[in-house]
């Protein structure tokens, strides 16, 4: 679905991402796991065309991005669950929702996009609740949820989550990464980038370990969890 193929990027003279490469395949939950600074949202913010790639390649579905602008890409169906979830905070939860769906609104495809509404309601029923509380006043994981509903809304290929445990309690992280989990049985693909490493691989099919803007390691949940490397530093074993 998404093929990252020896990235480097640079702020000012400093090389941040270092021929990185990593790929997802449809209907994976792959995992970028890493420690602050390591690089992870600057591979994202490359992959959704907010920098540029002084080298490598981008391709999603065989199709090459590398070089698109951001909203070209999202149009072609990278949705984006940015770290701080970036909500529209003086509008509601129904506002979010239908802003995450703008394209298709403005294509003339309403009866479906009320269709995606029930079906994100019945994924987060607490959104069904709160449908006109102003996003602003939700709690964190009822933000977070609102932030992955409206991704979805977007009818995204892929879906790309920036840290999406971050400075929630363990109990609201659980719930949501059973819903991660829950979408992904449902045909959805994520790249889930998050510092929370046991959790994150968890629930994801393959990871990648990023140190210093490279990638240095990677391969199957399972064999992450036995590395050295990630249980000495990252799973705290
Ligand atoms: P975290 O988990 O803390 O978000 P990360 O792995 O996502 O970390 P990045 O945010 O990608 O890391 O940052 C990678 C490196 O690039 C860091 O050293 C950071 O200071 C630097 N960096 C990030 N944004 C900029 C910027 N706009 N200008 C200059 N340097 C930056």
């Amino acid at each position: 679905m998404i093929e990252v193929t020896n990235i480097d990027v640079f702020y000012g003279n400093i090389q941040v991402l270092k021929g990185v490469s990593l790929h997802v395949t449809r209907g994976e939950i792959v995992a970028l796991i890493g420690a602050n600074g390591a690089g992870k949202s600057t591979l994202m913010k490359a992959t959704i065309g907010l920098l540029p790639k002084k080298s490598g390649n981008i391709c999603l579905e065989g199709y090459p991005i590398t070089a698109l602008p951001c909203p070209e890409i999202i149009r072609l169906g990278i949705a984006v669950v940015p770290e701080g979830r970036r909500l529209f905070a003086p509008l509601s939860v129904l506002d979010n929702l239908n802003l995450g769906a703008y394209l298709r609104l403005t294509n003339g495809f309403k009866k479906e996009v009320q269709e995606d509404l029930q079906t994100m309601f019945q994924i987060f029923p607490r959104l069904r609740e709160r449908s006109h509380q102003l996003a602003g006043t939700l709690s964190g994981g009822e933000q977070q949820m609102l932030a992955i509903a409206r991704a979805l809304m977007e009818r995204p290929k892929v879906l790309l989550m920036d840290e999406p445990s971050i400075g929630l309690a363990p109990l609201i992280v659980k719930e949501i990464f059973e819903i991660i989990r829950r979408l992904k049985d449902e045909g959805n693909t994520f790249l889930l980038i998050e510092q929370n490493a046991r959790m994150a691989l968890r629930v994801s099919d393959r990871g990648y370990l990023m140190e210093l803007g490279r990638i240095i390691l990677n391969g199957s949940a399972e064999s992450l969890f036995k590395e050295e490397t990630v249980r000495k530093s990252y799973l705290g074993a």
